[in-house]
């Protein structure tokens, strides 16, 4: 799937969209993967109900990582979202059973866009 974000730092909630794949892909028991492919873009799942919370990953990985110190900056002045990135993970894998996602009450997946906005492109693996 592709997903097009609209800021430099920004969290997308993609549970409705993940859910639609498992459901389409006709798997009942099996794994979902989610991975997003580049480098500055990374997928979480976590609290997905509050809107404070998306603010609080974003204010939490500007605090742990200011802008303009890193060796990358040389290269592209994108060496803090390269970092946010790295230590989120560019991907998950979410248990399918029942035909759907197991995911917990309060667990959503997200796409976390560290050095938006860009067109990312996310790929959607549900096995058996
Ligand atoms: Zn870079």
């Amino acid at each position: 799937m592709r997903v097009k974000t609209s800021q430099k730092f920004e969290v997308v909630d993609l549970t409705a969209k993940v859910a639609d794949a498992v459901g389409r892909s006709g798997v009942v028991e099996g794994l979902c993967t989610v991975f997003v492919r580049h480098a500055t873009a990374a997928i979480v799942i976590n609290e997905n109900a509050d809107a404070g919370f998306r603010h609080d990953i974003i204010a939490a990985l500007d605090k742990l990582f200011p802008q303009g110190v890193w060796q990358h900056d040389k290269v592209d002045d994108n060496g803090a979202a390269h970092l946010k990135a790295a230590v989120l993970g560019p991907s998950e894998a979410i248990p399918v059973g029942g035909g759907r996602l197991l995911l917990g009450t309060w667990q959503g997946i997200a796409l976390v866009e560290c050095d938006g906005p860009r067109e990312r492109q996310i790929v959607v693996d549900v096995r058996a």
